[in-house]
């Protein structure tokens, strides 16, 4: 394999950069060409891609987003759309591909070399980490710490004015952000998709018995997906007046929505080595001849799980740590 090209695609992670400069340079280091493509498959599409050299990755490791830019290509879902993007790969003499990107990514991958044969390989690049195939994904442990940071500072202010506050944090489907920004954080509540078993009247008894408690703050933790989100706790919760809370401060909440800050940032080391080493090692499986899956870090080690099986199983959460926060956190 002499000529590779390396994407970007679906929702940015931090972490994606360092692992486009992996790639790069472990790909020019083995003697091969490298093409960046830009706004991946819309990109591939419309043949917007161009060699990169040693140094057209450097200065960027430290820096949050994507150099190649990212987008989400309706087209490149058509066999038409792959097609072009196909013909596009074959006019570059691209041998092979590396995908960082989400699961969406992955499929986009997936039929490539389903229907065309072409080698790929996917790198995980999510926040959400809900990746089957690696404990985590490039950027999730960058977005904890946004979450974490914006925690700590929210319960200042909440100390101060005796408030209960509903964090959300992004996660659609996933609950990871919420239960491990929650469990760092010592929040008193966490609401996940993945466990919907806390009802409203369970949220209004943990900021009562919290403030019974002398507490003088409540930070409730709600994934983006959960069964009730930041603004319906927050709706629900401002509806009971005063009188019936029991309490001589105003029982009011305030929901913060984190939204797209958890996206950006510098990269954290942990998100910097596990980029650099899964860049590396994608490139390493194409050179050997290893394609159509997604390489990841288990058990600190080096795996490659097939798309199939990547997309036949879902990431499992791990529930005891749902019931630790309950016990360390609820009194
Ligand atoms: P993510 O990779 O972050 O999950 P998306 O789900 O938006 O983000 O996927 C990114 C892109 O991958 C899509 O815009 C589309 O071009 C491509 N893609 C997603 N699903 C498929 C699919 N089933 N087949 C082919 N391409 C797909």
């Amino acid at each position: 394999m002499h000529r590779i090209a390396v994407l970007t695609s679906g929702g940015d992670s931090p972490g994606m950069n360092p692992a486009i400069r992996a790639v790069t340079r472990t790909a020019l280091h083995a003697g091969c060409e490298v093409f960046g493509v830009y706004r991946g498959y819309a990109g591939l599409i419309q043949n917007d891609m161009r060699r990169l050299e040693y140094k057209d990755v450097g200065g960027i490791i430290q820096r949050g987003g994507t150099m190649l830019l990212t987008a989400r290509s309706p087209e490149f879902m058509t066999p038409a759309g792959r097609e072009k993007a196909m013909e596009n790969l074959r006019w570059h003499g691209i041998e092979g591909l590396v995908v960082i990107g989400g699961d969406g990514s992955l499929r986009g991958a997936a039929a490539l070399t389903a229907e065309h044969g072409l080698p790929t390989i996917c790198l995980p690049g999510t926040i959400d980490n809900d990746m089957y195939g690696t404990d985590m994904s490039i950027g999730a442990d960058t977005a904890l710490n946004t979450v974490l940071e914006a925690i700590d500072k929210i319960k200042d202010t909440a100390s101060s004015h005796q408030r209960a506050f509903i964090i959300e944090t992004m996660g659609r489907h996933s609950g990871y952000l919420a239960l491990m920004g929650g469990l760092a954080g010592g929040a008193e509540a966490i609401l996940i998709p993945e466990i919907p078993d806390t009802t409203i009247e369970d949220v209004v008894e943990v900021i009562k018995r919290s403030f019974r408690k002398g507490k003088t703050n409540c930070v409730i933790v709600a994934a983006e997906g959960a069964h009730l989100n930041a603004q319906t706790i927050q709706d629900q919760i401002n509806q009971i007046d005063a009188e019936e809370s029991g309490f001589s401060f105003s029982f009011r909440t305030r929901a913060t929505i984190l939204g797209h800050i958890q996206r950006g940032g510098s990269p954290s080391a942990f998100d910097r080595t596990l980029a650099t080493r899964l860049g590396s090692g994608a490139v390493e499986l194409l050179l050997s001849g290893k394609n159509g899956g997604l390489v990841g870090m288990q058990s600190r080690k080096l795996t490659v799980t097939p798309y199939d099986e990547v997309l036949a199983n879902p990431k499992v959460l791990d529930a005891k740590l749902y019931e630790l926060s309950k016990i360390l956190d609820r009194y």
